[in-house]
């Protein structure tokens, strides 16, 4: 093919001395406010520099990956695999599984919710109180009916609520909206048990969404294996790829039964595709920081990185109860949880608090000395 070079630019002025200083004061307030980062999920131990010559285009992967569509800009070839590899690992059905690079954890779960709602137009959604706040914005959307049940001290659902809710509301199809790492714990809601009060009850027509936005990319590689995933009985799973597996660029996928997206798709023949996807336009670029970061890390490399984290969250958390705090953290989470400090420590190393709790958040590219001053500075309070 005679590919035909790049149509150069019109010209542009050139940044002024004064906005081109303005841009490297940002680059260095958001280097220095990265590396003092300690409570939320992003990890940062990746260099996608061999990506930055795909700026220079306008990828955008709009409609079904697995669709060629009439669009040749896009990276469907690189969603797919990067697809894959998550679908294996969550152990989805062979034959039956479908998914895309979302913009994030909100857009998987709002996915999982919309595709349960067109199963059981009927449906209640239950959802624990821990939940991430997006939840009471995607039903809003969604305008389903919903159910808050009570967690437990830890995080975790609270199984005795939920049984007993489930069973005075037994003529409506269940609709679980589980937790695979709450927002200020990482706890997680156990599979094994929803389905057990679930089949306890009789309740045969249900849908199980896994909100793995936090804990997808860390939990198949724990011992024991949490029980969130397809086996395990989910019919979706939403994860953040811009949290645990680390991207510049916010990203997530979102997995589910291929049968039950069967029932959404339509075909558009603007975009020759199929429209089964939340948004028209899609990022083109996640989906290759998605695929880079599985070819380069692979399975024993995010494996060997849990190992990181959890090693860091043991230390955090001793180094806490040594300087005299009451840290604690859930069964093989990272986070780790101590009471809520001042408005100053929470700016400082940007500490998530809610609830009379703060967490720090131990990502592979935190440091033991970032720890340490942190304790320190806690422990002073
Ligand atoms: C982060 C998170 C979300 C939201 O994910 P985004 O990628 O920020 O949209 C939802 N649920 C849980 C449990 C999360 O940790």
């Amino acid at each position: 093919m005679n590919a035909p070079a790049k149509k150069p630019a019109p010209p542009r002025s050139p940044l002024s001395d004064a906005d081109r200083a303005r841009l490297d004061d940002f680059y260095r307030y958001i280097e220095e406010k990265s590396h003092s980062e300690a409570g939320y999920p992003s990890a940062m131990d990746y260099d996608y520099s061999e990506l930055k010559d795909l700026l220079d285009y306008s990828l955008n992967n709009v409609g079904d990956p697995f669709v060629a569509g009439t669009s040749k800009v896009n990276s469907r070839e690189f969603e797919i695999e990067a697809l894959q590899f998550w679908a294996r690992l969550m152990r989805a059905p062979q034959d039956d599984w479908w998914g895309y690079v979302t913009n994030g954890g909100t857009e998987g779960n709002l996915y999982g919710l919309y595709l349960a709602r067109e199963l059981y137009p009927k449906g209640i959604v239950y959802f624990s109180q821990d939940t991430h706040y997006s939840v009471t914005k995607n039903l809003h959307f969604l305008n389903m009916r919903n159910i808050m049940i009570r967690s437990q001290p830890n995080g975790e659902i609270d199984y005795d609520d939920l049984r007993e809710t489930l069973k005075v509301n037994r003529d409506s199809p269940p609709i679980i909206f589980a937790n695979i790492g709450t927002t200020m714990t990482e706890a997680k809601d156990d599979l094994g048990t929803i389905n057990g009060i679930l089949d306890e009850l009789a309740i045969p027509n249900r849908y199980i969404h896994s909100d793995a936005a936090m804990c997808g990319s860390i939990a198949p590689f724990l011992e024991p294996r949490p029980r969130f995933d397809f086996a395990d009985g989910a019919d979706s799973i939403a994860i953040s790829g811009h949290k645990f597996i680390g991207s510049p660029i916010p990203c997530g996928i979102v997995l589910a039964h291929r049968s039950h997206v069967n029932r959404i798709a339509s075909a558009i023949a603007y975009i020759g595709n199929l429209d089964t996807t939340i948004t028209g336009s899609r990022n083109g670029h996640t989906p290759v920081i998605m695929w880079y970061a599985i070819k380069t890390m692979g399975e024993a490399g995010l494996r060997a990185r849990v190992q990181i984290s959890l090693e860091l969250a043991a230390y955090a958390e001793r180094k806490f109860i040594e300087a005299g705090v009451g840290a604690w953290r859930n069964p093989d989470a990272i986070t780790v949880v101590f009471p809520a400090v001042s408005e100053e420590l929470q700016h400082k190393w940007q500490l998530a608090t809610a609830g009379g709790i703060s967490h720090m958040i131990l990502m592979p590219n935190i440091t033991r000395e970032l720890i340490d001053t942190i304790v320190a500075d806690v422990a002073a309070e």
